[in-house]
């Protein structure tokens, strides 16, 4: 190793992708990254880390840095001073406020952000800026668990903990890839080591991914009839006793209604909607019944569905008449995406008021008022549009001012075509952003360059509620700052900042406050110090299980069952569009490639998308490997694109990742939303295959 590259320290802080949320040691030189290595003292991944996390000092000092605020001046992004930069923003912001109304300003903000960081923007748009649009990129992804949470238990959280994998008799993992996406909890499934405890790995899913290929038994349900599985594993277990009748008298309401509407979900009903046998589902419920204790997971392929809020439901179902919750190895989990997709969950602003209070609640809204010393009227009563909504009316030209914080929707968001119409519609777009230029920072008339992971102090919220230290490793380069003194500025010129932020200079002053605002609320933030997380690699909020003792936060305290219909997917396939195209993600890259794209040893193992095609539909088709196709959908064409034939895909099914520009996958995908959770639905829609004409 040259000596360039040994570290002179090492600075402890968490991982910056995705939300397993584990701790690393960043070696630094001479302010400049150059080496990661597991913090082997960390309780969520005791020293490992993925390709990911193992590359990320390479970002910081990558040429893809956004490094100085640009304006759009006849046309051309132009730098300008930081001074120029917000006082444009803030002038054009309110302009078109004061002619449109404050809520033609819309602004999506991100679970890249630190919690500090996501409380102190909430307060800015909502108190500063007075709209109530403003949500996460959060929405694209955990939107569903939250609404879902809320329907079961009256709140969201994850009730459970990453430990509980490793202590549960039956672990059910129903869409969800871990081993691409959440590579580190694979070490909680391992069965193989000595000294692991013998316990059961059931994965749900229509591909054969490589956490299905870990599994005891993979169930390959067809594309969205999960729910059927789920109400047809409860069928069986109340029919067969396997149920905790003790547990759904003290602690829950409408199980005889629930268990009328599931009696329908025969195992022949069943098997005739998921493609699985008869024998199959019967097993898996006897399995899932008999467990002592039993955790189900789920990702994406659960949330990324317009059903996606009451398939949550339905998940919480099984836990709940089974007694599966609140306990060692017992727990309905969502395991979230971004590092600290769970900090914009909890500040708030978004779905509901900081610390999980609802809008809704007069008292919880007289809470805040007290707190912030302003009149409740000026905390709002209903949540803002959501962010496809926001969208929405950018094309409508109800929202006319865009700010984007951290995320890069010109690549993410479903229907490419409608989000182009709607970044083109609007009067004055900012997109806040590490890297420049991006395909979203491309339509920007003000792009701001923000410091990123490794830079900033504060804290990330991972998927088992784990609070861990974030800690600055480098100084940004050039002119690239922190978003959260970012906001500041803003606020100072919109007059606002002595009201919503007397004396604060630092994310630790945004911190002290959270505590405050957070005191004995379910995500009690009071209980820890900045220290005491940083000395114990990370404290969860709520300890390791939620519901300990049954009760929930509704208002009997009770967890409610739900009848959960079992509807087909917006968009069938068709002669035309004969095939259903599933989107996802590979190990080496994270969204949409803003950051990988710049690591070169994750770019060159995976420089391209492809597509996935069984072999019986490639040899009908005439298909061969690495042909370059067309994927086709009502909405448009991504060309040129190497297939890949493969049993991994069932018959009449294809799969691409959706982490290309180049090759997005979201010129092709529905604008088809859940109506509770308004999360998109990514995982089904109808598509044909052409061969790509040789140029
Ligand atoms: Fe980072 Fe997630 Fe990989 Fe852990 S599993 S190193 S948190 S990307």
């Amino acid at each position: 190793i040259s000596k360039s590259r040994v570290a002179e320290k090492w600075v402890k802080t968490t991982c910056g992708y995705c939300s397993v949320g584990c701790g690393m040691l960043v070696g630094v030189r001479e302010n400049k990254a150059v080496a990661v290595r597991g913090n082997p003292d960390h309780p969520v991944n005791r020293g490992k880390l993925c390709p990911k996390g193992l590359s990320e000092h390479h970002i910081l000092d990558s040429p893809g840095r956004a490094k100085q605020p640009l304006l759009r001046k006849n046309g051309v992004l132009t730098p300008v001073s930081w001074d120029e930069a917000l006082d444009t923003m803030v002038a054009r912001f309110r302009d078109i406020q004061q002619r449109h109304g404050n809520e033609s300003l819309g602004v999506v903000g991100t679970g890249q952000l630190l919690t500090e960081e996501c409380y102190t923007l909430g307060k800015l748009v909502q108190l500063g800026f007075r709209t109530r649009n403003n949500d996460g990129n959060t929405t694209l992804c955990m939107a569903s668990a939250v609404s879902g949470y809320k329907l079961s238990f009256g709140s969201d959280g994850p009730p459970g903990s990453y430990a509980d994998m490793e202590t549960a008799d039956l672990i059910l993992l129903i869409g969800a890839n871990i081993a691409d996406n959440h590579p580190i909890l694979c070490h909680r499934v391992d069965r193989t080591s000595p000294g692991t405890k013998p316990r059961t790995l059931i994965v749900v899913d229509p591909r054969v991914t490589k956490t299905a290929m870990m599994a005891d038994i993979h169930l390959p349900v067809k594309p969205r009839s999960d729910i059927a599985l789920l109400n047809g594993i409860a069928h069986i277990l109340i029919r067969e006793g396997l149920i905790d009748r003790d547990y759904i008298a003290r602690h829950t309401t409408g199980f005889e209604q629930f268990a009328n509407f599931v009696a329908a979900f025969t195992p022949a009903h069943v098997a005739a909607i998921t493609g699985l046998t008869e024998e199959t589902i019967i097993n898996t419920a006897w399995l899932y019944g008999k467990a002592k204790s039993a955790f189900i997971g789920w990702t994406m392929g659960v949330n990324h569905s317009t059903q996606g809020a009451v398939t949550v439901a339905a998940i919480n179902n099984l836990a709940l008449i089974t007694g599966n919750i609140g306990r060692s190895g017992a727990a309905p989990f969502s395991i979230t995406g971004q590092c600290n997709a769970m900090g914009t969950r909890e500040t708030g602003f978004t779905s509901s008021l900081p610390g999980y209070r609802k809008f809704d609640n007069p008292q919880d809204r007289e809470d805040l008022a007290r707190i912030w010393n302003i009149p409740v009227e000026r905390i709002p009563s209903a949540r803002g549009l959501a962010y496809p909504d926001i969208i929405e009316a950018a094309v409508q030209g109800r929202i006319k001012a865009l700010w984007f914080v951290a995320t890069n929707p010109a690549v993410s968001f479903p229907n490419a075509k409608l989000l182009d119409h709607a970044l083109r519609s609007v009067e004055f777009l900012v997109v806040q952003d590490g890297f420049h230029p991006t395909p979203t920072s491309d339509y920007a008339h003000l792009v701001l360059p923000a410091a990123i992971w490794g830079e900033k102090q504060g804290t990330y919220t991972n998927s088992e509620r784990r609070v861990s230290k974030v800690n600055p490793a480098v100084i940004p380069p050039r002119e690239a700052r922190p978003d959260f003194d970012i906001f500041l500025d803003i606020a100072q010129r919109l007059g606002v900042r002595n009201e919503l932020y007397p004396g604060w200079t630092s994310t630790h002053d945004a911190f002290l406050e959270w505590q405050r605002v957070s005191a004995g609320r379910m995500c009690d933030y009071s209980k820890f110090t900045w220290q005491q997380i940083e000395d114990a690699n990370g404290l969860q909020w709520g300890g390791t299980s939620l519901y300990t003792d049954g009760i929930f936060p509704t208002e009997d305290g009770r967890a409610r069952l739900h009848s959960v219909p079992c509807d087909p997917f917006t968009e069938q396939p068709d002669s035309n569009f004969d095939f259903i195209l599933n989107t996802g993600r590979t190990v080496e890259h994270w969204h949409t490639r803003t950051k990988t794209a710049e690591v070169g040893i994750l770019n060159d193992m995976v420089p391209n998308a492809w597509l996935e095609m069984n072999p019986t539909d490639a040899d009908r088709l005439e298909l061969k490997p690495h042909d370059r196709v067309t994927v086709r959908s009502r909405r448009g064409a991504v060309a040129d694109i190497e297939l890949r034939i493969t049993g991994i895909v069932a018959p009449g099914q294809v799969f691409m990742p959706f982490h290309f520009s180049e090759t997005n996958s979201n010129i092709v995908t529905l604008g088809a939303f859940d109506p509770i959770s308004r999360e998109p639905n990514f995982k089904q829609c109808a598509v044909r295959i052409e061969r790509t004409p040789i140029r």
